[in-house]
């Protein structure tokens, strides 16, 4: 690691940034942040309130005209500078999410670059939010359409990915010309609020973005909510929350963006390469240590090829290093935190009672990091909550099937449709996948396939709205269409 720990801490913002000033909380109240691996303290932040909450609302709304003036060029170079910082400072970046967050550090290097592409990628978007213009059918008026900034914004975000679950907000934000208040989840707020120093280091102006990182969630999410000023929630986080926010979103009809959790199948065929499909399922299942919303859920495998697949997959997380994040050859971390230690060894144990074998791991770490050993289930029972629940931690059970109806229907049994797997070599059933399964994504032959690029978002109860691609810039503007009399049609 290319940096020093004490110095980098010292780097970190503590307060809240309401119109560009760094600052307490109106009641004086502070929040720790811990290191999932050693249970140290690594920083103590001012905690927002309900007051701070609205101060930073009043500073979003202060600026949304001036800053909605402002032109898509000035905001495109705002948010490319912020990518060469951000670029830049990715030992810091990477250090600080595997402080607070427990991913290896390579794999916080990872993020670091696929956070930092949602700036650029965006500040490639933000000249080019086309509208249309075409006449209208019976020719007496130009129908023409634009895009304007929807307004203030809150963006919450979720603790697994500090970084890259900010960018794909603010960038997009940004470049449509919106104001903000970013309220980061309580067990990672250091990479945010590093983050948005960086984004005020890149020229962004005092007021449109404000953090407000806090120890309760409600009490800033519910007096923003309730004010009308506001125009947009965006949330990243897991389906009940969601679900909460979507009820109080109805109050004032704010525009709404979810992006909640996920059950991924990850279908392999008779016909798969097998070696291919094991190197496609590390990344799926084990990446993030099992934390990510599109990590693969359910191996769901032909019944003959399911003892191949899964003595190799077995053996492939026999390589895996359990251990502190920061530390060398380390590939697989802690868990965020002890209830999800709690909430996983449930999960395993649950399996095993109704019939499962671990074929490796099925246990706690050792160590005082909230250590879960990385793990293979097979015969897992379909009623088994680790087949119906989201896992979010490095544990992969195998069920079987023998027909590909079978393989479609256990796959779209879960009410949730974020992410999906399908590894064949028979590219005319890949359609028929694509076709049948209920998923917004679906990665083929592929494991891992979150991109900038790309539209990100899930069906059914894994949410609504789209991150990232062309469709990313579109959640934060609303369409305007304009009538223009043309008094020389049919003449
Ligand atoms: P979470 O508990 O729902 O928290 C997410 C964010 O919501 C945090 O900032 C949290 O603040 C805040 N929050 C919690 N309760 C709230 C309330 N009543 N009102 C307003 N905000 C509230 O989820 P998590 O445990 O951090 O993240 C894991 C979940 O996120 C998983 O389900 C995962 O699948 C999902 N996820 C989805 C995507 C996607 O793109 N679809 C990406 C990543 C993660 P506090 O930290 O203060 O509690």
């Amino acid at each position: 690691m290319g940096v020093k720990v004490s110095e980098l801490l010292a780097k970190v913002p503590t307060g809240l940034l309401i119109n560009g000033e760094w600052r307490d909380a109106a009641s004086g109240e502070t929040f720790e942040v811990e290191n999932p691996a050693t249970g140290e303290t690594l920083a103590t932040l001012a905690s927002a309130g309900s007051d701070d909450a609205m101060a930073a609302l009043d500073a979003a709304c202060a600026v949304k005209d001036e800053w909605a003036r402002t032109s898509p060029r000035e905001r495109s170079n705002i948010l490319r500078r912020a990518f060469d910082l951000v670029t830049e400072r990715k030992d810091e970046f990477a250090a600080l999410m595997t402080l607070e967050m427990g991913k290896p550090l390579a794999e916080a290097y990872g993020e670091v670059t696929y956070g930092a592409e949602y700036l650029r990628w965006f500040s490639e978007e933000a000249v080019r939010d086309y509208g249309a213009t075409l006449p209208a059918p019976e020719g007496t008026i130009q129908m023409v359409t634009r895009r304007k900034p929807v307004g203030p914004c809150l963006l919450i975000t979720p603790w697994n990915f500090p970084l890259a679950m900010a960018t794909r907000k603010v960038g997009p934000a940004v470049a449509a010309g919106c104001t903000m208040v970013l309220k980061p989840a309580k067990l990672t707020p250091l990479t945010s609020q590093y983050f948005a120093q960086t984004m005020i280091e890149a020229g962004l102006p005092a007021g449109v973005l404000n953090v407000v990182s806090g120890k309760s969630a409600s009490a800033i999410s519910e007096p923003l909510m309730a004010d009308s000023r506001l125009r947009k929630v965006s949330f990243t986080g897991s389906t009940p929350v969601g679900k909460t926010l979507l009820k109080a979103a109805a109050d004032n009809v704010l525009r709404t963006s979810m992006e909640l959790g996920g059950n991924a199948p990850f279908i392999v065929f008779e016909d798969a390469d097998l070696d291919q499909a094991v190197e496609g399922a590390m990344g799926a299942k084990m990446r993030n240590i099992g934390e990510a919303c599109t990590a693969a859920n359910r191996f769901i495998v032909h019944e003959s090829v399911a003892d191949e697949f899964a003595k190799k997959f077995a053996a492939k997380i026999g390589e895996l290093k359990l251990g502190n994040g920061l530390d060398e050859g380390v590939t697989c971390g802690p868990l965020i935190e002890k209830k999800a230690l709690d909430n996983v060894t449930s999960l395993v144990d649950d399996a095993v009672e109704k019939g499962a074998t671990a074929l490796i791991g099925g246990k706690p770490g050792e160590g005082v990091g909230y250590f879960y050993t990385p793990t293979v289930l097979i015969n897992v029972s379909r009623d088994a909550r680790v087949a119906q629940e989201e896992i979010f931690g490095p544990v992969a059970p195998i069920l079987t099937f023998s027909t590909e109806a079978e393989a479609i229907e256990i796959a779209n049994d879960t009410e949730f449709g974020l992410a999906s797997y399908v590894y064949t070599e028979n590219s005319d059933r890949m359609w028929r996948l694509a076709d049948g399964l209920e998923f917004g994504l679906m990665g083929y032959n592929a494991g891992v396939i979150s991109n900038a690029a790309a539209p990100f978002g899930g069906v059914k109860q894994s949410g609504m709205g789209r991150e990232g691609g062309a469709e990313g810039i579109a959640e934060y503007t609303s369409l305007q269409y304009i009538g223009v009399r043309n008094p020389y049609a049919n003449a």
